[in-house]
């Protein structure tokens, strides 16, 4: 125990004084040289900043001081720069922090890498492999690459420009480049000129109709090429672009702020950060000192400040476990820093946050585990949207909701005035009748200039209906891939919406975004009315076909024959012998037996009757059968006579498919047309055929003209035309009808262009006006009240009233017949008269010769 106790005091003190020794063994002033160019902005500020920062912070290198040495070196004399870095290391500096130039950090960079001096990086670089002594802070191209292929990937951009200034830029997007190819989306790649002059490339990219792009040039560049953008009209509500330099929120972009462009980029630096620490900077630009903010420090200015953090910790942190000595190293000598590369190693397990948000490198010394903040510009300027993890497969997150989204871009609706394209078609637009001149949007009225009213009144933006210049729904030239009409106005940017009786079609879905349908309709037939058949004298023939007169004719004669037989046959039949030798006769001569069946058949009856069973038999049939064929006939006489028979020569589409008198057409380049030519049903395939070639052609150009050439074609031509659109010719001309039903379903709706931001606005209008019956009212108004709406529904009363009266018109045939009948009965009674008297005096001759 005497011993034990001076032992252990003596390890306690051996321990306390090595830990006393390894703490104060970092000297009191540590050196650490910077070496810019002129043109760098602010990187001597934050190195300056960082060290004072890291003196007047005592948590990291408490009994140090930091001493920047600063060179300034021309960025393409390598030869200076070298000359810079040997005399820092000869002055004995502890580590080298920049330059930015490529031409002289290689060089740098070989004289730390020989010397063992740390070498603390800021910029861009794209080598894949890094030297020993090097800690580049800047993110390896291929990994700030991951974060744009993620954001075009999640956005769902099919297809994409891309804009370059040189090769580094391709570098930068080469994960872009293979993620799309000439498999999947095609994309351009096109490369700035150097002239400044960039509007050629951009009006080149405008008539591609490209409205996706992705601008990769220098941060000094980006305002001046989204400038020519504007003025060429590339900045429209749906242009987007995606700028790939980490320092978007440095370029001044006010002037686009309300332009509704979509202009998104990445930011390495920490917004909250960064606004702490460099408030406290003054930023001398042209002799003129500010106060920094977020908006003047660059990726680059933060990652420097961060390198001088990174170092001082990782010193820090050796100093723990090593004891240092920093001394001045000659270039020309064979001696090197032997702390050099245990510092690197430090460096590179270090983990702090800094303005760049986490710090962290990998095995090789390339950043890793880092978050970039996705920004784009807002009525406010650049804001944060979302972040991009590095660690992540698709580490894009979007912070801000789908109604958030909504919500601003209804605000930005209110300050703009929207083009809207349509056409004139009664009753959607029609020129106002009015005598004064009109202009502007007054000159229109109609379903879909109240429609447009409507929405711009729930929206607060303001509308500028132009109609479309070629009288053109929208069709695609096959053969050129181009569009026509209304769809072409969107496309190339000429109207944000086009509302007009646009049916919603699967091709044109795939060029243009639709809302959903306004109104719901189908292709039918419009044709004359069926005109009235003047009533036939001989109309109470009709109900029975000439067939079943004919076969009752035969079967009356049948029906007499076989009586008049049987009668003869049957001995029931014969009168009882007297036994006085008289003549016997039966009753049932020929003739009688015909005056007995057509006795039966017109239900009167005759004075003498069957009285053998078999006769009896037949008599009773011909009752049977007079009787079913009487009432048959009287029930269908009385339809036929008070219904007003109408010769309608088609009823249906099918009808007209059948037969060619009647030759039929539809509106050219419209949706009815694409309809048939579409169509794989054979009935709708034939009436294409039969369309496309008849001479001259049944196609019109607008639906009125096709209206007029049914009216004046007399029953000659049949228009196919939308169901509504019908309905609403029909209320006003009582001479046309539509034929058939509905060949289709389908709607029309508000087109806008690819990508509108608008759609969903629209669409809850459409729903609202809906759901408020505020559609009901408008098509009610605009079919069935304004320019002469209902004027056929009087007519169609007045001619039912009228059906029921019988004219002699209807039954003048009857009086005919008997008329005919007497007379037919006089001419007989004449002849029965002569023949009688003829007889009567050839007897009486004979009885005066046998007298005599
Ligand atoms: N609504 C049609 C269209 O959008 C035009 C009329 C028609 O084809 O019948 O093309």
């Amino acid at each position: 125990m005497g011993n034990s106790t001076p032992l252990c005091f003596k390890l306690i003190l051996f321990i306390l004084c090595d830990v006393i020794f390894f703490v104060n063994s970092l000297p009191d002033v540590i050196k650490i040289g910077g070496l810019f160019h002129p043109s760098d902005d602010n990187q001597e500020l934050a190195f300056k900043q960082a060290v004072e920062h890291i003196n007047a912070d005592r948590l990291i290198l408490p009994r140090s001081k930091l001493v920047a040495q600063i060179e300034r070196i021309s960025p393409f004399d390598s030869f200076h720069a070298s000359k810079r870095v040997c005399s820092l290391l000869n002055i004995g500096v502890a580590a080298i922090f920049g330059p930015q130039s490529a031409h002289t950090a290689g060089h740098v960079q070989s004289i730390c890498d020989t010397m063992e001096v740390p070498h603390l990086e800021n910029r861009w670089d794209y080598r894949l492999r890094r030297e020993s002594c090097l800690v580049n802070l800047y993110p390896h191209p291929n990994t700030l690459s991951k974060a744009y292929v993620d954001i075009v990937k999640t956005w769902g951009w099919k297809t994409f420009t891309i804009i370059y200034e040189n090769n580094d830029g391709l570098v930068r997007l080469q994960e872009l480049l293979k993620a799309h190819g000439p498999s999947s989306f095609p994309i351009t790649v096109r490369q700035l000129s150097d002239t400044g002059d960039y509007r050629p490339l951009l009006k080149q990219i405008k008539n591609s109709a490209e409205a996706h792009i992705v601008l990769d040039c220098s941060t000094d560049k980006i305002y001046e090429v989204l400038k020519q953008a504007q003025q060429i009209g590339m900045m429209s509500d749906y242009h987007s672009y995606l700028v790939t330099s980490l320092d978007l929120h440095t370029v001044n972009l006010d002037e686009f702020k309300y332009g509704g462009t979509n202009i998104t980029g990445f930011r390495l630096i920490n917004e909250k950060v960064v606004e702490d620490v460099v408030r406290q900077w003054s930023i001398d630009e042209k002799g003129i000192t500010k106060p920094a903010n977020i908006t003047t420090i660059k990726a680059e200015t933060a990652l420097m400040y961060d390198a001088v953090h990174l170092f001082s910790k990782a010193l820090h942190d050796l100093d723990t476990s090593q004891q240092i000595d920093i001394q001045p190293i000659s270039c020309d000598g064979q001696n090197t820093w032997q702390h050099g590369f245990s510092l690197i190693n430090y460096m590179k397990i270090v983990e702090m946050k800094g303005l760049t948000n986490v710090i962290k490198f990998d095995h090789q010394g390339f950043r890793t585990d880092f978050i970039l903040d996705v920004v784009d510009l807002g009525s406010t300027g650049i804001r944060k949207i979302g972040t991009w993890n590095s660690t992540l497969s698709n580490g894009i997150n979007f912070t801000r909701t789908f109604s958030e989204q909504q919500m601003e871009i209804e605000a930005n609706l209110k300050n703009k005035t929207l083009v809207i394209t349509t056409i004139l078609s009664d009753p959607y637009c029609m020129r106002k009748e009015s005598a004064a001149t009109l202009t502007g949007n007054d000159q229109f009225e109609g379903y879909a200039v109240d429609l447009v009213y409507e929405i711009s009144k729930a929206l607060g933006f303001s509308y500028k209906i132009q109609l479309v210049p070629d009288h053109a729904y929208g069709s695609l030239n096959k053969k050129t891939g181009e569009w026509n009409g209304m769809i072409r106005e969107l496309l190339e940017q000429r109207a944000d919406l086009a509302i007009a009786d646009l049916t919603i079609t699967f091709e044109r879905e795939n060029a243009v975004d639709f809302t959903m349908p306004f109104m719901n309709l189908g292709v039918s037939v419009l044709y004359r009315k069926p005109v009235k058949q003047p009533p036939n004298l001989f109309s109470f023939l009709s109900p029975l076909s000439l067939d079943v007169w004919i076969y009752m004719a035969t079967a009356y004669l049948g029906v007499s024959v076989l009586l008049f037989i049987l009668a003869r046959f049957t001995p029931y039949e014969w009168p009882a012998y007297t036994g006085h030798g008289e003549k016997e006769e039966s009753q049932f001569t020929l003739m009688n037996c015909m005056w007995f069946a057509i006795g039966s058949l017109m239900q009167q009856g005759c004075d003498f009757l069957p009285k053998a069973l078999s006769t009896r038999m037949v008599a009773g049939m011909w009752w049977f059968f007079t009787l079913i064929m009487i009432s048959s006939y009287t029930a269908n006489l009385a339809a036929f006579l008070t219904v007003e028979r109408m010769d309608s020569p088609i009823e249906s589409a099918e009808d007209l498919a059948k037969q060619t008198r009647i030759k039929y057409g539809a509106l050219k380049g419209g949706s009815t047309a694409a309809f048939f030519r579409e169509s794989k049903i054979s009935t709708y395939q034939r009436m294409w055929g039969f369309m496309e070639s008849a001479r001259p052609s049944v196609f019109s150009s607008s639906n009125g003209e096709g209206v007029d050439r049914v009216i004046k074609g007399k029953g000659s031509y049949a228009f196919l035309m939308e169901s509504t659109s019908i309905e609403y010719v029909t209320e006003r001309n009582c001479d046309l009808t539509q034929v058939g039903g509905m060949l289709d379903t389908k709607g029309y709706g508000i087109a806008t262009p690819p990508n509108s931001p608008y759609r969903t606005a629209v669409n809850g209008v459409i729903l609202k006006l809906q759901e408020e019956g505020k559609l009901h009212i408008l098509k009610t108004k605009w079919w069935k009240e304004k320019r002469g709406g209902g004027s056929c529904r009087v007519e169609t009363s007045k001619s039912t009233s009228a059906a029921n009266e019988l004219g002699l018109a209807n039954v003048g045939g009857v009086f005919v017949v008997l008329m005919g009948g007497m007379g037919v009965a006089c001419v007989i009674a004449v002849c029965e008269f002569v023949w009688k008297s003829r007889k009567v005096a050839v007897e009486e001759r004979l009885s005066a010769i046998l007298h005599e």
